[in-house]
């Protein structure tokens, strides 16, 4: 049976727009990756009366409720109460949420003594399956009345994710045969755009598996999916649209069910025994950043020079001050300089330099915002690439760092720079 499903956040900060709904983001995707349509996502203020009201519109275009918010002790936490009504369920009190309760009040403020609403929280309506909560006080719970399956969630957002892991994502898998199983192709060099017409045909046809792109910072990822009995199936049923998409894009896939960039460069520097340094002057420490983000990243990586001035670059890099004053600070030439200038200085097996103009304004030398050479260097020899990476600053840099890591990759997975 097809599910569909809405999304009803309860929270008056919501609609005065003090705070983002990341409850109702983060539900999304845990629903499309069940294969749940998610179809609407409203979001209501704290009034039990406009609360009844978006259920009444819910349950007549949803087989799925999800609520998120207001499960807490104060009194502006109504949803369990109104929702109980709504489908005419008794809230009954749950002896081991009472218990859990007063276990934390115990450990969090060291008295046995309770605020008199802190056991609201235990009631529940009957018959429910109740959520723990590993990381507040307020469970949750999912029931089915009337054809609908009603769960509702705590609104903190570490407390919404965690039970949707624990609680929700093992109750809505229950009301499915079948099993969905993605894949995920990070694709570097490529545009989305270039990406859907390489590949239209298979996009529009396809039914099950399917295949989407989506567009993540400077870079594309590429969801194969598919809906099946079982996970062998489902992989079967894959193999050939994956293999397609490994023929058509090349080495511009940089990796399959990996978190990032940086993570593959990582694993490859690891496996193979490799250090590295970086001398970087537009990225600013960023390539440095991503790679120390990973947990064991010392044993690959050695250290970094953020040369950001022209003096500097002389000064700790050793670039020769004649090719400054004749190239520039940001030059195909300066950017060889500085990654053969900070592998020597680090005595690194390779190295990655940057020097570019992440804008606003363009540089003296009249080159444009969004212009960056980076260059590898490795006993090999040096290459450096042009890259524009557009004129928003931060994105620029985003993406400065992308070619980087990417010309490691490439260097280490022994293919060549460019297409
Ligand atoms: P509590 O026990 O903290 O009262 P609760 O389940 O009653 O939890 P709310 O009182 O509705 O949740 O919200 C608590 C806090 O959680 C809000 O102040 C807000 O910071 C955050 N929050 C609530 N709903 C959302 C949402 N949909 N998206 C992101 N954050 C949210």
């Amino acid at each position: 049976m097809t599910h569909t499903a809405e999304i009803l956040s309860v929270g008056t900060e919501l609609l005065l727009g003090n705070i983002a709904n990341t409850d109702a983001q983060d539900v999304s995707v845990a629903l499309s990756q069940l294969g749940i349509d998610v179809r609407w996502h409203t979001v209501v203020g704290d009034n039990p009366g406009r609360v009844k009201q978006a259920v009444a519109i819910a349950r007549t275009r949803a087989d799925i409720l999800i609520t998120t918010g207001g499960l807490g002790p104060t009194y502006d936490d109504l949803t369990k109460q109104t929702l109980a009504e709504a489908f005419g369920k008794k809230l009954v009190f749950h002896e081991p949420s009472a218990q859990k309760i007063q276990e934390l009040y115990h450990q969090r403020l060291g008295t046995d003594e309770l605020p008199d609403h802190a056991l609201l929280q235990a009631w529940l309506p009957e018959g429910c399956t109740v959520f723990e909560n590993s990381c507040g006080t307020a469970p949750g719970c999912g029931f089915e009345a009337d054809g609908v399956h009603v769960l509702m969630l705590p609104g903190p957002p570490s407390e919404c994710r965690a039970m949707l892991n624990t609680g929700a994502i093992p109750y809505l898998r229950t009301l499915s045969d079948s099993v969905l199983v993605s894949h995920n192709f990070r694709v570097f060099g490529i545009g989305e755009s270039s990406c859907e017409q390489l590949l239209r045909d298979v996009m529009e046809k396809s039914e099950n598996p399917t295949l989407a792109p989506y567009a993540k910072e400077g870079e594309v990822l590429l969801r194969l999916t598919a809906k099946a009995d079982s996970v062998e199936e489902a992989e079967t049923m894959m193999a050939p649209m994956a293999e397609h998409v490994r023929r058509i894009l090349g080495s511009f896939i940089y990796g399959e069910d990996v978190d990032s960039l940086a993570q593959v460069v990582f694993g490859l520097l690891k496996n193979m025994g490799k250090t590295l340094a970086t001398a970087e002057s537009c990225t600013g420490g960023l390539i440095a950043k991503r790679l120390t983000d990973l947990p064991g990243s010392s044993a690959v990586f050695l250290g970094s020079a953020v040369t950001y001035s022209t003096p500097s670059k002389h000064r700790v890099l050793g670039v020769d001050e004649t090719l400054l004053r004749e190239k520039g600070a940001v030059s195909a030439e300066t950017a060889a300089a500085m990654a053969e200038g900070v592998r020597r200085l680090y005595g690194a097996d390779y190295a990655l330099a940057t020097t570019g103009v992440a804008g606003p304004d363009s540089d003296e030398c009249g080159n444009p915002v969004g212009l960056v050479y980076v260059a590898l260097s490795s006993e090999r020899g040096t290459v450096v690439r042009a890259v524009h990476c557009g004129n928003v600053r931060a994105r620029c840099r985003s993406i400065a760092s992308n070619h980087a890591l990417d010309m490691l990759r490439r260097e280490l997975q022994g293919i060549p720079q460019a297409e």
